[in-house]
């Protein structure tokens, strides 16, 4: 499988193949490089105790490079709940500049609208995407282990589906977050995704660590196993292989103890231009 994401700028992994379809879409992941603050990097989220001038500028250079100016993005107060929000171009600002005037209790966001940009902060959780090239619909979910084993995926699709999106018109991007041989969790956590295994008669595998009752975990595989239970083309789904607790480039909520920055995952249609087509 290539490797849906490619670095456009220090500070940014863009999704390629869907910028080079779709003209206008603008979709990605930030690193951790090229920004200022607390982190000594480029910290998106206002919650993490940065100073927030600092997560401001941080975002303003971002909406430079995603072509959205901050100040109509739309960003949310994330709970790992799988609460999806329909928004269009009257929320913008929510959650752009400041913490207040975010989404509250919202894990997930789509928009029919151009000149929006949906925004969602990370560090270690799998950032989702989703694209449908025939009702041009863009939408974005934050998905860790709850919302995954609670299934923030399979409910974004239903939302697309009540919406006139067609299943093999949906095209999906799993992105940058902690790989299946990073990832270690408890009981509690590969119990809950077993639920969800058995109750669709697949069988499950989580490799064993070296600690008692500790598991490794791919979120990524997954939530990819979510999507084509949920009626998504195989061929539809697309996974990274960028880890952030592998690699550098990123903060990492395990890696780096709990202090950390976070990452943002953004998707949009920048506004028509009508002179230049
Ligand atoms: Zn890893």
């Amino acid at each position: 499988m290539t490797e849906p994401f490619k670095k456009s700028t220090d500070s940014l992994y863009i999704i390629d193949r869907w910028q080079k379809e779709a003209p206008g879409l603008t979709a990605g992941f930030t690193s951790k490089e090229g920004g200022t603050g607390l982190f000594n990097g480029l910290n998106m989220a206002f919650h993490v105790n940065d100073d927030p001038d600092a997560v401001q500028k941080n975002r303003r250079i971002i909406g430079e490079q995603a072509g959205i100016p901050a100040d109509q993005w739309i960003g949310c107060e994330q709970t790992h709940g799988i609460h999806i929000e329909h928004v269009s171009k009257k929320d913008r600002g929510r959650g752009a500049l400041d913490y207040d005037s975010a989404l509250s209790s919202t894990d997930g966001l789509f928009t029919d609208d151009t000149g929006v940009l949906l925004t969602l902060c990370y560090a270690d959780c799998v950032p989702l995407y989703f694209y449908d090239s025939e009702v041009k619909r863009v939408g974005a979910a934050h998905a860790g282990w709850k919302g995954s084993v609670e299934g923030i995926g399979p409910a974004m699709i239903k939302k697309w589906k009540e919406a006139g999106s067609q299943l093999e018109d949906i095209q999906i991007v799993i992105g940058p977050s902690i790989c299946g041989d990073c990832y270690k969790v408890g009981k509690m956590v590969v119990d809950k995704a077993a639920e969800w295994f058995e109750k669709n008669e697949m069988k499950p595998f989580f490799p064993v660590s070296n600690e008692p009752d500790t598991f490794y975990f791919s979120l990524q595989t997954f939530n990819r196993d979510l999507f084509i239970k949920a009626g998504i083309p195989e061929e539809n789904i697309q996974m990274t292989r960028l880890c952030t607790s592998c690699s550098s480039d990123f903060f990492s909520h395990r890696r780096d103890e709990g202090h950390t920055g976070r990452m943002m995952s953004y998707i949009g249609w920048k506004e028509w231009d009508h002179e230049s087509h």
